[in-house]
């Protein structure tokens, strides 16, 4: 018989085998102690420290990710999340003390972040690592008991947090089930406490449908289209390096928080087509498909869907840099579309790879009604030196986030929630906002037995409660 064959298939039962043995760790309140929490987040700490060297090989399996790149953007963040909350949970955890009123007299009340109880992590496949680990540090922190669904998508990934989260961390309370819709889906049935969701839109709204049964509260971190105004007024080639880092040096543009589309003035444009494409050699080479500075597309049905995009006939012979793909090793060299229609494909979904459309306006103010006029991105952003127009862009635009003369920068900000908004998601995590994702702020009201005022009671004749 076939090893697959073999293997046991997880299906409802097992999930729901899976969540009442979570349950019964968690009502024992193991996971409620500072001490549990501090010892899972040292394990979690290990396990990155002791096995850097496999998480390179997996997300080179995965992505071909430059090595830099996984000890930027997916190691070095986990580290940085998990230094943060080992230093600040005694602080998350203290309750917070509160005012009371008159009609309370007198009392005392704090608010008490509690752990909301078995807790459901489902990633997305484009930082695979990252975005597994980096939602549990959350769901630790709070106390909670936590099951992990990596992406399939990014199958090495997927092995690896399988293996090792089994072998560092306390099976009691934290799992991981691989798989794809049927596991997923499975899994969805269970009652949960919280369901922490990473991934596109259209699983966005299963995910929150199958929530909505057990009345079980969503963070959904969706993605969207997200806009980069450039202005006339900047440093040329800062903004053109920072628009190349946070668009292609970050996983070839599979990542939510990328350059999805620029919009500047039809006098600026050619100037900035001539700078990027000047720094696109100086990083990637004359030929940047072959450059091993840049991550892979994930797999052949991404590549056809973004080669799709660029055979729309709506977009024919607007390609003014780039334009080569190789399906055989799955690259798409950094793309750039000049003045492509409103109501081609590229325009109407998130590219999320390599592809970079520019539409021009006549005034950059033109712009926020572009923006304005699509759902709201999960981060926008803006270069200029102008400050009337800073202040204008952070009034008017309504996104995740914004960064002001950056692409991407704020999710590396522990301060900042990282976030959605409408389309682009809902809820938001890092720092203490992870710990708050997965905390319930319970409200406790200290009473003494003095100070009971009769006029509570009935009967109420006399006009006793008249206010
Ligand atoms: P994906 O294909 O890995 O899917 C995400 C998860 O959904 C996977 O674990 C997958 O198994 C599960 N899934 C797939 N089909 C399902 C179904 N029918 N029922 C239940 N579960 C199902 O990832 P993706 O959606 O291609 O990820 C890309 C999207 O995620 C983009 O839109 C991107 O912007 C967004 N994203 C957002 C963030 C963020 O932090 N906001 C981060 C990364 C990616």
């Amino acid at each position: 018989m076939a090893e697959k064959e073999l293997k046991k298939i997880f299906d409802s039962e097992s999930a729901c085998t899976l969540v009442s043995e979570l349950r019964k760790t968690f009502n024992t309140g193991k996971t409620k102690s500072y001490e549990w929490r501090v010892s899972q987040l040292k394990n979690l700490q290990k396990l990155i420290e002791e096995h850097e060297k496999e998480i390179i090989e997996a997300l080179q399996t995965d992505l071909a990710k430059p090595e830099a790149e996984i000890h930027v953007g997916e190691i070095g963040m986990l580290k940085s999340s998990l230094k943060t909350a080992l230093n600040e949970l005694r602080n998350w955890m203290m309750p917070e003390k509160v005012k009371t009123s008159m009609t309370t007299f007198p009392s005392s009340a704090e608010i008490l972040p509690e752990p909301l109880g078995v807790t459901l992590v489902i990633s997305a496949w484009n930082y695979p690592i990252l975005l597994s680990i980096d939602p549990m540090i959350g769901a630790i922190a709070a106390g909670n008991a936590v099951v992990l669904k990596p992406s399939e998508v990014a199958p090495a990934s997927s092995s690896f947090l399988a293996k090792y989260l089994g072998e560092y961390m306390d099976s009691s309370a934290i799992r991981v089930v691989e798989g794809a819709i049927p596991e997923t889906t499975a899994l969805l049935e269970q009652k949960w406490d919280k369901i922490f969701y990473t991934g596109n839109g259209r699983i966005g709204r299963i995910v929150m449908g199958a929530a909505a049964k057990h009345l079980t509260p969503v963070a959904l971190e969706l993605g969207g289209k997200c806009p980069v105004i450039v202005d006339s007024v900047i440093n040329l080639q800062v903004a053109t390096r920072r628009i190349i880092g946070g668009k292609w040096a970050f996983n070839n543009g599979q990542a939510c928080v990328s350059a999805d589309y620029i919009i500047t003035t039809k006098e600026f444009a050619p100037k900035l087509i001539d700078s990027l494409k000047h720094e696109i050699e100086t990083c990637f080479g004359t030929n940047p498909i072959e450059s091993k500075d840049i991550s892979r597309i994930i797999n052949s049905n991404h590549f056809d869907r973004l080669s799709k995009l660029l055979d729309d006939e709506k977009v024919s012979g607007k390609i003014v840099c780039g334009g080569q793909r190789d399906k055989s090793c799955l690259r798409i060299a950094p793309t750039i579309l000049l003045d492509v229609p409103e109501d081609s494909l590229i325009m109407n979904e998130e590219i999320f790879g390599p592809l970079l459309p520019i539409l021009t306006v006549d005034k950059i103010e033109d712009s926020f009604d572009i923006v304005t006029s699509k759902e709201k991105p999960l981060a926008a952003y803006l270069f200029t030196n102008k400050n009337k127009l800073k202040d204008e862009f952070v009034r008017t635009i309504s996104a995740g986030g914004t960064v002001i003369n950056d692409i991407s920068l704020h999710l590396a900000v522990h301060t900042l929630p990282f976030g959605g908004v409408g389309e682009s998601g809902t809820g938001s995590y890092h720092g203490k906002f992870s710990f708050d994702a997965f905390s319930h702020k319970k409200a406790v009201l200290y009473r003494s037995f003095t100070g009971d005022a009769s006029v509570r009671y009935p009967p109420y004749s006399n006009g006793k409660v008249r206010m």
